[in-house]
């Protein structure tokens, strides 16, 4: 089975590439040098800083918001 795995090269481009679980190691798209897949479970959780979950984004930009208001109100006291 073929999924998108990400691949990370010497130079840091991290790219994504069609491949099958057992291949660790590609071509970067970037600059061609090999790079290694990262193995994380980091996908499966909601990134609010990739814009892959917009509402997520929104979320957590507003509870970010929220935060800045509060810390905020809490350095003038
Ligand atoms: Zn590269």
């Amino acid at each position: 089975m073929r999924m998108l795995f990400d691949f990370r090269c010497s130079e840091g481009h991290v790219t994504e590439h069609f491949t099958t679980k057992d291949t660790s190691e590609v071509s970067c798209l970037i600059c061609g040098k090999a790079a290694n897949r990262i193995i994380s479970p980091v996908r499966s959780v909601l990134d609010p800083i990739s814009g892959d979950f917009l509402g997520a984004t929104r979320k957590w930009a507003k509870h970010r918001e929220q935060q800045i208001k509060k810390e905020r109100k809490e350095e003038y006291q």
